[in-house]
């Protein structure tokens, strides 16, 4: 496995092996690598001759009270793991050099950008895309792999490589869980044991709404206020959202049907902002 650390070095690399016909699959990431993450990177191999993967915090889809100051990091662990899974480039640029002085340029996907998550993170999703360009344009993919877990984000890049005639095939990987439901995340590793047994009241509460679904509730106020009643009985717990929606759409719906998603978001013990989501008719 390579490791690159310049836009300039990475984009010699791919031109060189798109002349010797090769398909790149790109996996970006923000490292601190769990079985999500090598998930990703296993479905990619599949799909193409070399998988890139990107390892980079990205500081301009940070708010200024987030945690890019503590976004966990383990550059060695990661370059072992991703070497194991057979990833031929590891491209770990600094900032400086993905965001050298004078940079100005930002693409925002307007009207899906604004509700959930870009409503509770201004800015958040316009520095996703600016960086997911950035990252098509130097490693020129011919697919790449996101999680269902960002669900919105994945609508989102969607939505701007279609905008935008990117030419990219946008894969979408399910949500990976710990064993007992837990979502998995980098993030996951500011919980303590406690505060992780709050840290379910995410995915239970999906399962919860599911029941409910199955029950034959549609009415999403009354599933909302149930789901919300749930996380709030849990310690630490403080919800930023719970929404539903078309899992095509992403708009919010009041009546129910096989298609809608419930989509969360929590911040736990004021210091971890958890997302999750699941279908209303087939959570695993
Ligand atoms: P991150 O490093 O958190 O920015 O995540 C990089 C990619 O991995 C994104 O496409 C995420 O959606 C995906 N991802 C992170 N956690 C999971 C998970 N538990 N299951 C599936 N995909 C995930």
């Amino acid at each position: 496995m390579e490791v690159i650390e310049t836009p300039d070095k990475m984009i010699a690399w791919a031109r060189n092996h798109a002349v010797l016909g090769r398909k790149n699959v790109l996996v970006p990431t923000m490292g601190y690598f769990h079985e999500g993450h090598l998930s990703l990177m296993r479905m990619a191999r599949e799909y193409g001759d070399d998988v890139v993967v990107s390892l980079f915090v990205n500081p301009i889809q940070f708010g200024t009270n987030e945690d890019l100051s503590r976004y966990p990091s383990d550059f060695d662990r990661d370059a072992e793991l991703a070497e194991k899974e057979g990833v031929s480039v590891l491209f770990s640029p600094s900032t400086d050099k993905m965001y050298p002085a004078g940079f100005q340029t930002a693409v925002t996907v307007e009207h899906l950008s604004r509700h959930l998550c870009g409503a509770h993170r201004p800015g958040h999703f316009t520095g996703v895309t600016t960086v997911v360009v950035k990252l098509f344009h130097i490693i020129r993919p011919d697919f790449a792999v996101f999680g269902q877990k960002d669900f919105q984000q994945l609508a989102i890049i969607r939505r701007m490589v279609l905008d935008l005639n990117m030419g990219v095939e946008i894969l979408a990987h399910p949500i990976v869980r710990e064993q007992d439901g837990l979502a998995m995340s980098s993030r996951n590793i500011y919980l303590d044991k406690d505060q992780r047994a709050s840290a379910l009241s995410l995915s239970k509460s999906i399962e919860l709404a599911c029941e409910l679904f199955q029950k034959g509730i549609r009415d999403t106020t009354r599933l909302g206020e149930k789901v919300s009643a749930f996380i709030s009985s849990h310690a630490g717990t403080d919800i930023d959202y719970v929404g539903f929606v078309d899992s095509n759409t992403l708009e919010f719906v009041s009546e129910a049907d096989n298609s809608t998603r419930l989509l969360l978001a929590v911040t736990l013990f004021n210091k971890v902002r958890l997302i999750d989501n699941g279908l209303l008719a087939g959570f695993s």
